[in-house]
């Protein structure tokens, strides 16, 4: 038995479980969801279980910037437009998304993928920075910018980077403190990001 949901029919309950494990989808929006899907031509559903299905077969991670791509350098890695002076350094690819959006960054990225937290278990193996420090040895970068969120994981994160990068002769800023404390990155708007992003300092 599914405690806590009506006798519907199994699938349905099925569905309806399923969709609640989405982030942001609470019990009642998984059963709207659900009885919408249950209405909607057979097709629309077919395109819906296509396109997820798609995503996990045909996603992987650029094996330079750990950025999804499908395709090996990704389309920022091997543009000819990007400026390969700049690596901006985020938690997340979604990060890209928003920081793509605001249209005035030209340089490469590297996605972390996590940021360093004592409290939840992470820790510096756990995400990608040996693999940028080995990128940015022998590279011609010149600025790195540190865009981790503005919470304690992602200061300290930037904290301990800056002390890593540094040395290395490399200049090292941060998104400027236009942004509020508490900030994820992919929730900030582009007028925020664009100024935290001209406004950025040095470390
Ligand atoms: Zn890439």
């Amino acid at each position: 038995m599914n405690q806590g949901l009506p006798p519907t029919a199994e699938p349905i309950n099925k569905l309806i479980q399923e969709l609640n494990k989405l982030p942001g989808i609470g019990p009642k929006s998984a059963q709207r969801l659900a009885y919408y899907l249950l209405r909607a031509p057979e097709e629309h559903a077919r395109l819906l279980s296509d396109a997820i299905l798609s995503v996990k077969q045909q996603i992987t991670l650029c094996s330079s910037c750990f950025n999804v791509t499908d395709v090996d350098p990704c389309r920022i890695c091997r543009s000819a437009e990007r400026d390969r002076s700049k690596i901006c350094i985020v938690e997340q690819p979604q990060d890209i998304l928003a920081l793509e959006h605001t249209r005035i960054y030209k340089g490469l990225y590297h996605v972390l993928h996590g940021a360093i937290s004592p409290t939840e278990g992470v820790g510096t193996e756990d995400i990608r920075i040996r693999e940028l420090l080995e990128r940015l040895r022998d590279s011609p970068v010149e600025e790195v910018i540190l865009a981790t969120n503005t919470n304690l994981e992602g200061e300290q994160t930037a904290l301990y980077l800056n002390h890593l990068i540094a040395p290395l002769g490399i200049k090292v800023t941060r998104l400027a403190r236009g942004l509020p404390f508490g900030t994820e990155l992919e929730y900030a708007d582009d007028v925020t990001l664009t100024r935290a992003l001209e406004g950025r300092q040095e470390l």
